[in-house]
C-alpha cells in the first residue's frame, strides 16, 4: 500500500494501515504534516482539551503511524499509471514505486489571487503563513486577506507582531464562525476594511512589499494602503495535478469519491482535503484517512482472495 500525503487523512491512513500489517509506504510530498503544520493552536481536535499546537499533533501521528509499522518517505508525486495487472506504478521526484493499492490524502494548498508581481513577491512579504512568517514583520503595519477562519486565525495571530493588522474582505460579513469573527473583530490591532479587494500589490527598489492598491467593490473608489507583508487566507485548491486525466474530479479538481472513498480507477481511494470542499476540518480529514484505510484493505482482502 502506498499512501500519498502526510496531513491528518494520510497520517491516520498510516496509523490504521499500519495495524492491520500492511507495512504502508507514506510518500510525505512537499508539506510534510500539511496545513496543520503551518498553523498555532487547534482547539477543536477532540482529545486534547487545552488545546494543541498544529506541528505537535502532527508529530504525534506520524509517531503513532510509525510505531506501527508505517514507513515515510520525503517524495513527491508526480505521475500515477495503472499496469497490466492492476497494480499501480508512482513516480516520485526521486524514485518509482510499485502498489497494488494507493490511497491519496494530498490535501489542498492556499489560493493567491492571481495579481501581475504576484509571484516575485512570494517571500517578500507575501505569503498565506502567519506562523512561519509573522514574527518577521514586528511593530509594522500588516493586512490579512479574507473572511473566513483562517483569515481571522492568522489576523488574531498576526497581532503579536505587528503594529496594525488591516483584516480586508470583499463583503460586510465575516463567513468565519462566529467564535472566531467575534475573537478577531474585539481585537484593538485587527482593523476590518469591508467591501475591499486587493487590485495591485506594490514593490519597493529592493523587491520587498510596501503596499496594496486596494478597491471598494461598492464605490469603486481606490486608495493606497501602507503594509510590509500581505497575508492571503482566501482558501486553498485541490493538490491534484499528477492525477488529472486519470481519476474523476469536479469542476474545482477536488477528487470525486464513491461509495466511501473509492475513486472511479479500483485499487485507489481518496481521503481528505484532497476530495473535500465542504468540511475540510482536521478531524474530519483523519476520519476519512480511516474510512480510506479500511476500504483499502477490503480492497486488497478481496484481490486476493
Ligand atoms: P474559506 O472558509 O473558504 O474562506 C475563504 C475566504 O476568502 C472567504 O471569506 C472568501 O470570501 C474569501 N475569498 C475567496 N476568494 C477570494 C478572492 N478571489 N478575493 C477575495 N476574497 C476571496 O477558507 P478558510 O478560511 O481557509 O477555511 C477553510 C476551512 O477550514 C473552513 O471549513 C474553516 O472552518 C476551516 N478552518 C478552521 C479553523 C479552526 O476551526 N481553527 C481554522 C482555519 C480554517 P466570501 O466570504 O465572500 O466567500
Amino acid at each position: 500500500m502506498i499512501i500519498v500525503g502526510t496531513g491528518c487523512a494520510g497520517y491516520t491512513a498510516g496509523i490504521y494501515a499500519a495495524r492491520s500489517n500492511l507495512r504502508p509506504l507514506v510518500l510525505a510530498g512537499t508539506q510534510p504534516g500539511g496545513q496543520l503544520s503551518t498553523t498555532t493552536e487547534v482547539e477543536n481536535f477532540p482529545g486534547f482539551p487545552e488545546g494543541i499546537q498544529g506541528p505537535e499533533l502532527m508529530m504525534k501521528m506520524m509517531s503513532q503511524a510509525q510505531k506501527f509499522g508505517a514507513r515515510f518517505n520525503y517524495e513527491t508525486v508526480a505521475t500515477i499509471a495503472q499496469n497490466a495487472d492492476h497494480t499501480f506504478t508512482i513516480t516520485t521526484d526521486s524514485a518509482s514505486h510499485q502498489a497494488k493499492v494507493v490511497i491519496i490524502s494530498t490535501g489542498a494548498s492556499p489560493r493567491h489571487l492571481g495579481l501581475p508581481n504576484e509571484s516575485q513577491l512570494i517571500g517578500h512579504g507575501l505569503t498565506s503563513c502567519a506562523t512561519c512568517d509573522g514574527a518577521f514583520y514586528r511593530d509594522v503595519p500588516v493586512c490579512v486577506i479574507g473572511g473566513g477562519d483562517s483569515a481571522c486565525e492568522e489576523a488574531t495571530f498576526l497581532t503579536r507582531f505587528a503594529s496594525t493588522v488591516y483584516l480586508i474582505h470583499r463583503r460586510d460579513t465575516l463567513r468565519a464562525s462566529k467564535i472566531m469573527a467575534d475573537r478577531a473583530l474585539a481585537n484593538a490591532k485587527i482593523e476590518p476594511i469591508w467591501n475591499t479587494v486587493p487590485i495591485e500589490y506594490l514593490a519597493d527598489e529592493q523587491g520587498e512589499m510596501r503596499g496594496v492598491n486596494l478597491r471598494n467593490v461598492e464605490t469603486n473608489e481606490e486608495r493606497e494602503l501602507e503594509v510590509k507583508c500581505v497575508f492571503v487566507a482566501i482558501g486553498h485548491v485541490p493538490n491534484t495535478a499528477p492525477f488529472k486525466g486519470k481519476l474523476d474530479m469536479d469542476e474545482n479538481g477536488y477528487l470525486l469519491q464513491r461509495n466511501g472513498t473509492r475513486t472511479n480507477v479500483p485499487g485507489v481511494f481518496a481521503a481528505g482535503d484532497v476530495a473535500d470542499h465542504v468540511y475540510r476540518q482536521a478531524v474530519t480529514a483523519a476520519g476519512q484517512g480511516c474510512a480510506a484505510a479500511l476500504d483499502a484493505e477490503k480492497y486488497l482482502t478481496a484481490r486476493e482472495a
